[in-house]
């Protein structure tokens, strides 16, 4: 398992101490749509609960002016949807033919996951971190 080094919550797999519960009770998978590592058993069809639960948002909610302020090219971007943990905002924006997933910490924004590709597939297409301004700014 790759941990992403911009994301600041870190998992317990390695480094642990003895007194621990063994590694299968915590067994982590990536969510198909945020790529967060999830406790495998809060994974329905491959997604998370925040991915299950993303809601329609429009552009004037105060979460959509915060995100479209610090990334302007996602203006363009016509129907929005998103929902929230305790650490990050999941963000998908749709139009007619594709789709895009933007995870960012609640904090400071930080990018820490982007995909994109065909509105109806089943996983997006992650972006590359060098490319991400492309998309974004
Ligand atoms: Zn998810």
């Amino acid at each position: 398992m790759k941990r992403s080094q911009s994301n600041p919550k870190v998992d317990s797999s390695d480094g642990r101490p003895a007194s621990e519960p063994p590694l299968s009770e915590e067994y982590t998978e990536r969510c198909v749509s945020c790529q967060q590592s999830i406790r495998a058993k809060l994974l329905k069809r491959h997604r998370c609960t925040a991915c299950r639960r993303l809601q329609a948002v429009s552009k004037s909610d105060a979460h959509m002016a915060r995100i479209l302020g610090e990334f302007p090219r996602l203006d363009h971007w016509p129907r929005w949807f998103m929902a929230e943990t305790d650490e990050l905002y999941i963000f998908r924006a749709q139009s007619f033919l594709r789709a895009l997933i933007l995870v960012v910490d609640k904090v400071e924004l930080a990018v820490l996951h982007l995909a994109t590709g065909s509105r109806f597939a089943f996983q997006l297409a992650t972006v590359a971190p060098d490319q991400w301004d492309g998309f974004l700014r």
